[in-house]
């Protein structure tokens, strides 16, 4: 008689609301280990056709791949893949591998990784951006052959109705990869609030548990598990009597959400009559029908990464234009704010540069886009052409100071001036600084009088001022979003804005959550930005409350010495004045002692 496995109970961060039972999948991240072994005369024939056996096994996968781009995508975008069969096809290399496995007697998967890192550190050396960034397709086409040799199955990205995806970490581009309309949940050990995937997967609206530690190495494909992020927990091969408390349970919380569907749009203003702007932050198609249906007033900031997330590198002038203008479109009269490629850091790292010792400190965002100008010029002349036929807006990320800002300016106004000599129509595109580092928020004064608009990223602004790393679950409880130095880098920034006459959106994850959204009010925001489905929970909080009250806790807080103090007093003010808008779980928990 088989046992039956015994439930296990994980808990890390719920930081995409929702319960879900399904099944998991497990999704591994990174090259196989490849070992070394010596293969005898007589056998080196069977080698060799090992490995030619692979090649054919790999080359067909790749048709298979490549027909299903040309279905979902179009004929267009499948080309990545020719070039992968052209490497299978290449005699050269193959030869290459072949003859490393005969000469030195070594097996088939060590000739493949000596043979490709080998290639691989030649195209590393090449000038050109465009060639050196085909480096990618080979190191793809030589993990593909690792995986045919192992006799293992690619990985499945083409997921059954329930699956759970459970990961050691989960990289935005591997999200993006991901066919999210089948996707049920997320669980995985690392990662953060505010880490992309954690954002991501709120914009789609797709439940996760990050920090789970764990969780992985428990869990096999297949197995049952229930992600319930309003625990913080995930329950692995839950038992007959947890299954039977959950499904009672979303049966209620589907009742509950019928009865609150009602949405209301445009701006909401406080009980005392200042007005707030809500606007929503997207980065995948999926999440565009949100911005309609919560109400937003245009999208506050489009993280335009994702588009190369998705499509596993760089993408043409052409279709990036498009896909602007199909955000304009979702926008509508009130506009889109498109941020150059905030690439580097978490994002995209592996496809577009060499690995670096500090990536958050490291070559990202505007730091990226100024160091290889080729692909912002492309970028920015995009999106100049797809304003002439929608309201959009350029907001420049991470930038540390006026240098920033000019540099990136000139070259806007290069590309809008050759665009227009070309006979080309251009829209007006105003540009905006984010202000997510403490260099920023120092100079913020300045900044704010050659720039149309701030958006200050609470994210960046919380992970630098205080050296934390927001991905990180290991030092998850140093992230703190209310700690007073935080506070003041807001408090500062929006106050630059003021004084140079400018807007600032306020755009990083403190605007999604209500109790954190009447602070921002509190210090001055009036504008803000956040996933879609947290609209309608924030305008609640916001038309409840009094902003000369918000005002009055803000500034108590900023005389603050500590996050636990703060947190403390907002616990405490939010409770006796807004104790219905304010529940104790919507509140910031109180520290424990350790
Ligand atoms: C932020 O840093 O708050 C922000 C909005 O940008 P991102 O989360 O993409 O870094
Ligand atoms: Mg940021």
């Amino acid at each position: 008689m088989t046992k039956e496995p015994r439930e296990i109970r994980c808990k890390g961060l719920g930081v995409s609301e929702g319960i879900v039972l399904g099944q998991v999948l497990r999704l591994q991240h990174g090259t196989p280990h490849v070992y070394h072994w010596k293969i005898d005369d007589a056998d080196l024939e069977t080698e060799r056709q090992r490995f030619r056996a692979a090649v054919g096994l790999a080359s067909r996968q790749v048709l298979t791949i490549k027909e299903q781009a040309e279905q979902r995508f179009g004929k267009d975008h499948a080309y990545i893949f020719d070039a992968h069969l052209l490497l299978l096809e290449d005699e050269k290399l193959i030869g290459d591998i072949e003859r490393h496995i005969t000469e030195q007697h070594t097996n088939a998967e060590w000739a493949v990784k000596v043979v490709g890192d080998g290639l691989l550190y030649l195209y590393s050396q090449i000038k050109d951006d465009y060639l050196r960034e085909r480096g990618s397709d080979i190191e793809d086409v030589m993990q593909r052959l690792l995986v045919a040799l192992s006799g293992a199955q690619p990985e499945n990205r083409s997921l059954s109705e329930d699956a759970v995806i459970v990961a050691q970490d989960l990289l935005p581009s591997a999200v993006a990869e991901l066919d999210l309309a089948h996707a049920r949940a997320f669980a995985t050990d690392m990662g953060g609030w505010t880490s992309h995937t954690a954002i991501l997967a709120r914009g789609v609206g797709i439940p996760a548990v990050v920090g789970l530690r764990d969780s992985y190495r428990r869990t096999k494909t297949g197995d049952r598990i229930i992600v319930d992020s309003t625990r913080n927990e995930v329950i692995l091969n839950p038992s007959a009597d947890t299954l039977e408390q959950y499904q009672t349970e979303s049966v209620r919380r589907l009742e509950r959400r019928g009865a609150a569907d009602r949405v209301e749009r445009g701006p909401v203003q406080t009980a005392d009559g200042v007005e707030v702007t809500l606007r929503a932050n997207v980065e995948v198609p999926s999440e565009f029908d949100g911005v309609e249906r919560y109400g937003a007033s245009g999208v506050g900031l489009y993280r335009s990464e994702f588009l190369l997330a998705r499509r596993g590198g760089m993408v043409s002038e052409a279709e990036q234009c498009e896909a602007y203008e199909a955000i304009a479109k979702v926008a509508g009269s009130q506009g889109a704010v498109i941020r150059l490629f905030d690439l580097g850091g978490e994002n995209m790292r592996e496809q577009f540069q060499e690995p670096e010792k500090n990536p958050a400190l490291g070559l990202r965002a505007i730091r990226f886009v100024l160091s290889n100008e080729a692909v912002m010029r492309t970028q920015v002349r995009a999106i100049l052409l797809a304003a002439a036929s929608g309201h959009l807006k350029i907001v420049l990320p991470m930038v540390a100071d006026v240098s920033d800002v000019r540099r990136a300016q000139a070259i806007i106004l290069e590309e809008a001036t050759g665009l227009k000599q070309a006979g080309q129509s251009v829209g007006a595109v105003s540009v905006g600084a984010m202000i997510e580092v403490p260099s920023a928020v120092f100079m913020a004064d300045k900044i704010a009088r050659i720039v149309d608009f701030f958006e200050l990223g609470t994210n960046d602004l919380v992970q630098y001022t205080l050296a934390v790393d927001r991905g990180n679950d290991e030092v998850a409880d140093w992230f703190r979003t209310l700690h007073p130095a935080v506070l003041h880098s807001i408090d500062q920034s929006l106050k630059a804005a003021a004084r140079g006459g400018i807007p600032a959106i306020v755009c990083g994850e403190m605007a999604s959550t209500p109790a954190y959204a009447v602070l921002l009010i509190g210090l001055g925001a009036t504008d803000l930005s956040m996933t879609p489905s947290a609209i309608p929970r924030v305008r609640r909080a916001i038309a409840g409350i009094d902003a000369e009250q918000a005002r009055a806790i803000a500034t108590e807080c900023l005389n603050c010495e500590s996050a636990n103090e703060v947190e403390d007093l907002v616990r405490e003010r939010f409770a006796k004045l807004w104790p219905q808008l304010f529940p104790p779980a919507s509140l910031p928990a109180p520290r424990q002692v350790k």
